[in-house]
C-alpha cells in the first residue's frame, strides 16, 4: 500500500546534471532534444509578426541554400546551357548578384527603401550586418526594415524564376 498522506502526488523531470524539475513537455523537450549555438541571424529572420514564406526564404539566402546559377555551374549539370541572370541578362546569378548586385534587383531594393525610409546598404550582407544588432528590438522601424526586406528578397526570387519557368515578366 502507498503511504496514505495530506499531500497530493506530483510530478518531476530529472535533467541530465541532476536538477529536479516540475514536469513540463517543454521542460522534457529542452532536456532530451540536441542543442547548437544559438545563431545570431535568427532574430533578422524569424519574428512575431513575419511573413512565413518571406522568412523562410531569407533563411535560405543567409545560407546560400538558392540553387542559383553559380551553383548550377559548379555541378557542371548545365555546362551546355547559357546562364544569365533573367532579370539583368548580363551574367550568370548568384546569391551576391541577385541580392542586389543585379542592376534590376538593386533598382526594387533602392525603390523599396526608399519608399520607407530605409536607410541600410546595397547588399543583402550589409542589411544583415546592419539589422543584426537591432533585430530584437520590437519598434516600428526595425520592423518594417525587416518586413520590407524580406519581401524585396522573396518577390526578386520569385520574379527571377517566373522569368526562367514562366516566361512572365514583371516591371
Ligand atoms: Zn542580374
Amino acid at each position: 500500500m502507498p503511504p496514505v498522506n495530506e499531500t497530493n502526488d506530483q510530478v518531476h523531470w530529472k535533467s541530465d546534471d541532476g536538477v529536479l524539475h516540475d514536469y513540463s513537455a517543454g521542460v522534457v523537450w529542452d532536456s532530451i532534444r540536441p542543442t547548437g549555438d544559438v545563431v545570431n541571424l535568427f532574430v533578422v529572420v524569424w519574428f512575431s509578426k513575419c511573413i512565413s514564406h518571406h522568412a523562410f526564404l531569407l533563411w535560405l539566402v543567409m545560407g546560400e541554400r538558392l540553387k542559383t546559377h553559380d551553383k548550377m555551374k559548379r555541378w557542371e549539370i548545365h555546362s551546355s546551357m547559357i546562364l544569365v541572370c533573367p532579370l539583368c541578362q548580363n551574367c550568370a546569378d548568384s546569391h551576391d548578384h541577385l541580392f542586389f548586385g543585379c542592376g534590376f534587383s538593386s533598382g526594387v531594393w533602392s525603390r523599396a527603401k526608399h519608399l520607407f525610409d530605409i536607410r541600410v546598404g546595397n547588399n543583402w550582407k550589409d542589411v544583415v550586418n546592419v539589422l543584426t544588432p537591432v533585430a530584437a528590438r520590437r519598434c516600428v522601424s526595425v520592423v518594417v526594415t525587416k518586413i520590407i526586406f524580406t519581401a524585396t528578397i522573396y518577390f526578386i526570387w520569385q520574379e527571377r524564376n517566373n522569368r526562367i519557368f514562366k516566361k512572365s515578366h514583371r516591371t
